[in-house]
């Protein structure tokens, strides 16, 4: 393994975060600079993946491509965005949730079929890849990368007697879990949601061009206006004659991550009706009504748990305030300390403000814990700071269960709630007083919609079933 990448798992496993999956953007605008607005859209979703970055570009006549390993600002610069024109376009940064991290499985995947070529964007995890890649091994397919996206591109390819809108219907009946998918042809955009709406995608309009994207942010990145999420179960073709909508699937029971709410989405963005930002202030009113502190401050940990924090101060009236500062260029390239100094890197990361602290009753607030390494540092943090008491507060309830969707919540037997009760976690990070959202505080929040959600690493209610390969240990195929 590369020492660069073993640096960013470790990383990955020191920021002690459930990890995000992908992020896909596509424009259709003739006459627009397809590439570059693509580029501006994907910098908008770079908190979504930072493994690897890729355009492609449609020209009319064929899909051209540039990927690579890395952020969004080192796969692409001026140069290489100036060689690429076109019509349409379709982008994608990626978390590696299935297959492993390497430039192969970078997206998007550009093929050629019967009916010309086509590019792939995929957010999202199959939940029966392996029996359909044992289908395809058999019937003669070929793999190139161990993505579950590449079945997807082979299902498409082995239904090309059809036209493009049915091979990719006939594709979704075979395919199960969550996808959200942007592809392009030489002429055309296309945008598909899995029938259960697990993974978001929306579509926007600037001027005369058509733009899809994981989250608004990025819509707003290139002046587009939201105009639509894309429907559970819904293809979306747009190419010179328009836009056409086909509901190919019928929707089922909705179940959209109810975890992008929490940590995942940008604040900035809106998402299947909900404003990120306003529903983490809920649910940090329904996190100071569950658990009435008394304390002197609030603070949070920057900056996913910062708006639950706010809406916490709101609803309890103990003041809000700046207690841990966030070190904001830590990036992948950041060289771990040693085990034994592994302190180091939650300090290079997070630092207390002794003056706003030192004598407090501190409520710390932050979105969620997964192994509990990095809140019990904080906690040691702010005691060495002279905090008196740490009441460590969390937007989302208990993690127990592993998702299967693209979310990389770790292995049941590495998360710390599973693991342990409550009153022992409060003891392993050394905290005086720990409290979860509850669950039904949690569906609160978003009132009568809560049956449209998927909350299935808190309850184990999976609302699509999960092969026995994936349960038996999460399915890689390297
Ligand atoms: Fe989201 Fe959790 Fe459902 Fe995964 S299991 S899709 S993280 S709510």
């Amino acid at each position: 393994m590369a020492e660069e990448l073993k640096g960013f798992q470790q990383a990955a496993e020191d920021d002690d975060k459930p990890h995000e999956e992908c992020g896909v953007f596509g424009i259709y605008g003739p006459g627009l600079d397809v590439a570059r607005l693509t580029y501006y859209g994907l910098y908008a979703l770079q908190h979504r993946g930072q493994e690897s970055a890729g355009i492609a570009v449609g020209d009319g006549k064929a899909v051209h491509l540039q990927k690579g390993m890395g952020l969004v600002s080192e796969v692409f610069n001026h140069d290489s965005l100036n060689s690429f024109r076109g019509q349409v376009a379709a982008g994608h940064v990626r978390y590696s949730t299935t297959g492993a991290s390497h430039p192969v499985n970078a997206q998007p995947l550009v093929f050629r079929y019967a009916g010309g070529m086509l590019g792939l964007a995929h957010n999202g995890n199959l939940t029966n890849t392996a029996e359909l890649r044992s289908q395809l091994y058999a019937n003669g397919s070929v793999f190139q990368s161990s993505t579950d996206s590449e079945v997807i591109v082979n299902l498409i390819a082995r239904y090309s007697q059809s036209n493009l809108v049915e091979a990719i219907m006939k594709c979704m009946i075979d395919i199960k879990g969550s996808y959200s998918l942007v592809m392009l042809t030489e002429k055309n955009l296309i945008g598909v949601r899995d029938p259960f709406g697990i993974r978001p995608l929306c579509l926007g309009r600037r001027g005369d061009a058509w733009v899809l994207a994981s989250e608004s942010c990025a819509l707003d990145a290139v002046h587009a206006e939201l105009v639509r999420d894309v429907e559970p179960g819904e293809i979306i073709v747009i190419n010179e004659n328009g836009l056409t909508a086909h509901q190919a699937l019928p929707a089922r029971r909705r179940a959209h991550c109810i975890f992008e709410y929490i940590y995942v989405a940008r604040a900035d963005s809106r998402m299947d009706g909900y404003n990120v930002n306003q529903v983490r202030r809920a649910m940090g009113h329904q996190l100071a009504r569950e658990y009435p502190a008394e304390a002197d401050l609030v603070i949070s940990v920057p900056d996913s748990g910062t708006a639950a924090a706010r809406g916490f101060a709101e609803e309890s009236g103990i003041p809000f305030e700046e207690g841990l500062m966030k070190n904001r260029y830590i990036g992948r390239t950041f060289i771990q300390p040693s085990q034994g100094a592994r302190d180091l890197g939650v300090r290079m990361k997070l630092n207390p403000i002794r003056d706003v602290l030192a004598g407090k009753r501190v409520v710390v607030v932050d979105d969620s814990i997964v192994r509990g390494t990095t809140s019990g540092k904080i906690v040691s943090m702010l005691r060495e700071c002279g905090v008196k008491e740490v009441h460590f507060c969390l937007s989302s309830p208990p993690i127990i269960y592993s998702c299967y969707y693209g979310i990389d919540t770790s292995n049941e037997d590495e998360l710390i709630a599973a693991q342990k009760p409550l009153e022992e976690v409060r003891k392993y990070i050394g905290a005086d007083g720990l409290h979860y959202l509850t669950l039904e505080g949690l569906f609160n929040v978003f009132g009568s919609g809560r049956d449209r959600f998927c909350a299935a690493c808190f309850s184990g209610e999976y609302p699509v079933d999960v092969s026995k390969a994936q349960l038996n240990g999460k399915y890689v195929l390297e």
